[in-house]
């Protein structure tokens, strides 16, 4: 199933009042009424908001479910789908989480009493041991960040079907231009709308699609009850974003394509992680649910040292140092020294995330230029080794 470009632009609706092309901004906090209770469908803008109203319709649309919510970060979509749970129940998580939500889940919602076990859903015989009755959610990332691991949506859906919970899939890397977990029996899909659905790195947005209206409509109510909705602005900003959606991920995809074989042999470079390489773990697993692998690339340096690391990610040119990804600009982080700090480090090399770990939010510049800087910074590596080994010597 594929998310068709002329459709998704004109699935964005011209302003029925005037005729703009461009969505208005509703920068309004409140909404004149005929009569108590009698208005056109918006009251107060924290329950809801023409602006958002029509990013909510759009990404519920691509993502082939029934009720779309905007909030304002990643973080706050997460937590109103937490919000679901009650406590003494437990989630079960992809082992390779997003330290945002590890954070969120074990700082946060234990203290409740809400209990999260962690796994490697690679493999779904995993997820079927795992479960317990207790279990009320199942939670993944497909492809996680930062290790890039696939895991199944299909099989993972059927054992959370049997056993009675949800399925919620965080679809931040992949985007619904490459892969649509509702269409693979997920109950629930959220995204950080911060990465590929704005697009340009320069807003923070969290989203929920649901499979089901009810469902839907109670994400509406913790949202509408708890306030972390999406500004107007924001709102629009994200919808212009997927106006280029399909696009723009085409060519992440092709850029890191390029880049994950150009790494994979460099002699600086001990193992890359990228989806779409034929000796990934799980690539038919990837090949059968996306329609492309997406474009974030990560690999550990054969200096398997947090010094190498910071060397390398301290000297490329167009790779820029920063947290965050998805955006046009290629960027390059450090996980051990900044977005998986929070995780301690015995359980973060546990799950993967080795010291050297790097990864590339691969962008929008020419794929030469970027393989040519990162040519350039790994040489530099291995030229600085060999100088220390001849002092020494
Ligand atoms: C960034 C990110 C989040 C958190 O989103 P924010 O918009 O930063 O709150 C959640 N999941 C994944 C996979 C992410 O990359």
């Amino acid at each position: 199933m594929s998310n068709n470009a002329t459709q998704l632009i004109h699935s964005i609706p011209v302003d029925p009042l005037t005729g703009s092309i461009a969505v208005p901004i509703y920068q309004t906090s409140t909404f004149v009424q005929e009569a108590p209770g009698i208005n056109k469908g918006y009251d107060y803008a924290r329950t809801g908001n023409p602006t958002r109203a029509v990013l909510e319709d759009i990404i519920a649309k691509l993502e082939y479910g029934k009720v779309g919510v905007a909030f304002g970060s990643g973080l706050a979509a997460i937590d109103a789908v937490i919000k679901l749970l009650e406590s003494g129940d437990e989630i079960l998580a992809v082992d390779d989480i997003y330290g945002g939500a590890f954070r969120l889940f074990t700082h946060i919602y234990q203290k409740f009493g809400i209990k999260v076990n962690y796994t490697d859903t690679t493999n779904a015989e995993n997820v079927f041991h795992a479960v317990t009755p207790n279990t009320k959610l199942i939670w993944i990332e497909t492809p996680t960040n930062p290790t890039l691991k696939i895991s199944d949506i299909e099989a993972i859906a059927k054992i959370a079907r049997a056993n009675h919970c949800l399925l919620c899939v965080d679809n931040t890397f992949a985007s619904p231009a490459l892969q649509q977990p509702l269409l693979r029996g997920a109950d629930i899909v959220v995204h950080s709308a911060t990465k590929y659905l704005g697009g340009h790195s320069d807003l923070i947005a969290g989203l929920v699609v649901t499979k089901e209206k009810e469902l839907g409509e109670k994400i509406k109510f913790i949202q509408n009850a708890s306030g972390a909705i999406l500004s107007p602005f924001d709102s629009w900003l994200v919808i212009r974003g997927i106006e280029t959606l399909p696009l723009r991920i085409k060519q992440h995809c092709a850029n890191a394509q390029a880049v994950a074989e150009f790494l994979a042999i460099h002699p600086a470079v001990d193992k890359v992680y990228y989806p779409g390489l034929k000796n990934h773990q799980n690539h038919e697993i990837a090949a059968k649910q996306s329609e492309g692998f997406g474009g974030i690339v990560s690999f550990t340096l054969k200096d398997d040292t947090e010094e190498a690391a910071t060397a390398f990610v301290t000297s490329t040119r167009y790779f820029k140092l920063a947290e965050s990804l998805g955006g046009v600009k290629s960027l390059v982080c450090h996980p051990a020294q900044m977005t998986h700090k929070s995780i301690p480090a015995e359980k973060r090399r546990a799950a993967g995330v080795s010291d050297s770990l790097v990864r590339l939010s691969v962008g929008l510049e020419e794929v030469t230029d970027l393989v040519s800087d990162l040519d350039t910074a790994l040489n530099a590596l291995l030229n600085t080794k060999t100088k220390n080994k001849t002092v020494t010597a």
